[in-house]
């Protein structure tokens, strides 16, 4: 199935889950032989696989979707990044998704590589996602299209004059070929409502999936907020600092934060939930059961 599939008729939110590569054999191990078989238990329509900074988990991404696809029968997606790619390595790695039987791709521009401030555009690659979107569309089997997702950020992207520059050029992404909008992780849903509502005002009209992190240790997400622009309400921020390095103190807030904060996402008509949940199934399998 197609990512735009699973948002048809409005039927039960779709519930998604995003995985990174670990960094070594054993951590891949551990993923594949077992976080993946508990996160499959929880029944989610489809679970994504990151694309480590300049290409460098390629090989990975695609093994760990492989392994959802092929060894759990669960429809998957690889994320696929412009960093240092030219047209023809793009070409390459969108023809081994395809072979692998993998449907669906996160269609990113990507970061600039560690010790680089700025995002280079390959001489021959792609200087945003919605370049790297327009090209998978017409160099795709026209018979079997991809899924394709793209990256929405309610409290704007990091690089972007304002919400609205930012919205328009999430348009061209759309107007590219996207199928649905998985956005940036944000604790402040008033933000994600603001967002959609703009989004919406703009003429765009395709499934907006809230991107939600549950929060596992209290610096950590203090640091990855602060790296995504994502304000943390100051009860939450208040909470995680009480908790200060008790990180198991932080992910019974996380849970409970992270319970709340969908259940009102879905009550105010998110399709579904995308979770970033960090390769871990214990937290995830709490809260999946808490919205139950
Ligand atoms: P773009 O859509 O190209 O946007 C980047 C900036 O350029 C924005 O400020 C935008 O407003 C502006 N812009 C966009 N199009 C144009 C245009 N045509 N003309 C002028 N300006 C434009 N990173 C990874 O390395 N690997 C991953 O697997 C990964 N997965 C992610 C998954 C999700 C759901 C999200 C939200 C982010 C992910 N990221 C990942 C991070 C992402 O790569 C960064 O946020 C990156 O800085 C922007 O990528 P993008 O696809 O949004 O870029």
């Amino acid at each position: 199935m197609r990512f735009s599939d699973y948002f048809k008729n409005n039927a039960a939110p779709v519930i998604s889950f995003e995985l990174f590569p670990p960094k070594t054999e054993r951590g891949l191990e551990t993923l594949k032989n077992r976080v993946l078989p508990n996160l499959v238990k929880l029944n989610p329509a489809y679970i994504t696989v990151t694309y480590g900074a300049g290409g460098s988990t390629q090989g990975q991404t695609l093994e760990i979707a492989s392994a959802i696809k092929n060894d759990h029968s669960l429809e998957a997606a690889c994320h696929l990044t412009c960093v240092g790619a030219s047209r023809s390595d793009i070409d390459t790695i969108v023809r081994k998704i395809a072979e692998a039987g993998i449907g669906n791709i996160v269609a990113l521009r990507g970061d600039a590589p560690q010790g680089q401030n700025t995002f280079v555009t390959h001489e021959d690659g792609f200087a945003h996602a919605d370049e790297l979107v327009s090209h998978i569309r017409e160099t795709e089997d026209a018979s079997t299209p991809f899924g394709l997702a793209v990256a929405g950020y309610p409290e704007k992207h990091q690089e972007a004059e304002n919400i609205d520059v930012d919205i328009e050029n999430l348009k061209k992404k759309v107007d590219a070929g996207a199928d649905i909008i998985i956005t940036q992780l944000f604790y402040d849903n008033d933000a994600f409502l603001a967002y959609r509502d703009k989004v919406k005002a703009a003429g765009i009209d395709i499934p907006i999936v809230p991107g939600l992190m549950p929060i596992q240790s209290s610096s950590q997400i203090q640091r990855i907020a602060s790296m995504c622009g994502a304000r943390l309400p100051d009860d939450l921020l208040k909470q995680l600092e009480d908790a200060g390095e008790d990180d198991d103190a932080a992910t019974r807030i996380g849970t409970e934060q992270c319970i709340i904060q969908s259940r009102e996402l879905l009550d105010s008509g998110a399709p579904g939930i995308h979770y970033y949940v960090l390769n871990r199934s214990s937290q995830i399998r709490r809260i999946v059961k808490g919205l139950s």
